[in-house]
């Protein structure tokens, strides 16, 4: 949280200066040329000027054509930072206190200037150090004598600009700080509106890590962000518990389904051994039951090694093209026999000619022979099982439908499951691994693999490829 605060407050800080920086640039360029600014400075000086008047007044109204007077002025000016002068009613220059434009015309230095209210006037003098700027008050006292009208003060425009860019500066601190104090208290608001409700997806992160698979976290905490976060979070823990779950399931399916042959095995060969089994007949009969299982073994054996690879993308799978019709229908024909023996009826479709596909044939006939298994084996005498091949836009379809028992609604989502089996009563030694080999190796070859049946309607099993192109 307090990493979060320290980055926000930082940033509010910054956008905070730069805006005040940017207030003052702009504030200073609009005092420069704005007409108003002008007519503020020339009244700023002009009460300035009120101010020597009264000064000089209180001293006794003082001529400046006299040392003390003069003194007094120059005496103001050093004080005051200014520049005074004393102009007479011809618009001569009588005294300045810089003593540089005494016996000049004022109005002949003037670069602009007018008429302010009350006999003031305002003027702007070029001088080597820039423009000046100038304003001059008529005096009470000196108006009723003869040849001295005015006194007045000359100010750089820049330093008076600066001056009263000056007073601006204090208020946008204070503003400024403000600010800051406002944007502090937001910063905080906002990291801890979204630290905490991070820090439950943390504590729930460690939890899971700690092996707590049921630790979730809130999502309806926080800003969308964090709240996706929690909901992220919570769907990788449910993979990860059903995950585990399966996990577990399946040990236990392989060792359940291990330790029936294994069972068996071991009782038939032990009453060889104790001679249990005392005719020919009976010792055949262990033998022959003791080869069954270890073929049911291997075969197990086998369909969980292959399951195995398949799932670590461990099998390596030959992509060479060929053509799904022929490999598919040769399948079936190595079914033949079985199937009349079952009085099964088998049919194999295809065009003449299919665009070829990639792919492993041996691994794609491992998909047919598993297809055909199951659609022998769940079909009854009289029954059908067809294979059909096609081409459909630019992918390859290979449908396995049989006339058999079809497949119950709730068991259709599982049936690619590893270990699922709709009715382990049925479907004599299947261990239920065959179709989740089908739908890895389909899916290693970019296919798909989808089911269609019903009870008693048959199934239908559609696997799509994409075709080389
Ligand atoms: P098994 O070794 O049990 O056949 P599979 O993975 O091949 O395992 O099939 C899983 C389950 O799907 C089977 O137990 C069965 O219930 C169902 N099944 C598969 N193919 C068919 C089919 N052609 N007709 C009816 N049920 C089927």
């Amino acid at each position: 949280m307090k990493r979060l605060f320290t980055r926000l407050i930082t940033a509010f800080g910054a956008v905070i200066l730069l805006t005040l920086v940017a207030l003052s640039v702009a504030l200073f360029a609009l005092l420069r040329h704005d007409p108003l600014t002008q007519r503020l400075l020339t009244l700023h000086l002009s009460t300035q000027v009120r101010a020597v008047e009264g000064r000089l007044h209180r001293a006794g109204d003082p001529h400046p054509g006299t040392a003390a007077g003069a003194m007094l002025l120059r005496e103001l000016a050093r004080r005051e930072d200014r520049r005074i002068l004393w102009i007479d009613n011809g618009g001569i220059i009588r005294f300045d206190s810089a003593a540089r434009w005494e016996g000049k015309s004022a109005d002949t230095l003037l670069v602009r200037g007018g008429a302010l209210h009350g006999g003031q006037h305002w003027g702007e003098y070029e001088t080597d150090e820039g423009t000046w700027l100038f304003v001059a008050e008529p005096l009470a006292l000196h108006r009723r004598r003869e040849g001295e009208i005015a006194v007045g003060m000359l100010i750089p425009r820049t330093a008076l600009l600066r001056r009263f860019s000056a007073t601006l500066l204090g208020p946008l601190l204070q503003a400024g700080a403000l600010a800051m104090v406002l944007s502090g208290a937001l910063a905080l608001f906002i990291s801890r509106s979204i630290a905490q409700p991070l820090q439950r997806v943390v504590e729930a992160a460690q939890a899971l890590a700690a092996g707590d698979l049921s630790a979730r976290a809130p999502e309806d905490q926080g800003p969308e962000e964090v709240r996706h976060l929690a909901r992220t979070f919570n769907a990788m823990s449910d993979r990860i518990q059903a995950t585990q779950e399966a996990q577990r399931a399946f040990l236990a399916n392989v060792a359940h389904d291990l330790r029936t042959p294994l069972t068996s095995i071991q009782g038939f060969a032990q009453a060889l051994i104790d001679g249990a089994a005392a005719d020919e007949a009976s010792r055949l009969q262990a033998a022959q039951t003791i080869y069954e299982e270890a073929q049911r073994l291997e075969k197990m054996t086998t369909a969980l090694l292959d399951l195995a690879r398949l799932e670590a993308g461990a099998m390596h799978l030959e992509s060479v093209p060929l053509d799904l019709g022929a490999l598919a229908c040769a399948r079936l024909e190595r079914f033949r026999l079985q199937a009349e023996a079952q009085g099964i009826e088998l049919r194999c479709e295809r065009p003449p000619s299919l665009p070829p596909m990639a792919g492993d044939a041996a691994r794609l006939s491992q998909v047919v022979d598993n297809l055909l298994d199951n659609a022998l084996r769940y079909t009854p005498p009289g029954g059908e099982v067809t294979i059909e091949v096609t081409a459909t836009g630019d992918e390859l379809r290979l449908v396995v439908a049989d006339t058999g028992e079809g497949i119950p609604a709730e068991a259709l989502p599982h049936i690619f499951e590893r270990f699922y089996r709709a009715d382990p009563a049925r479907g004599g030694s299947g261990v239920g691994l065959g179709l989740a080999i089908v739908r890895e190796i389909v899916q290693a070859h970019g296919g798909s693999v989808a089911v269609e049946s019903a009870p008693g309607q048959g199934s239908r099993f559609i696997l799509r490829f994409p075709r080389l192109s």
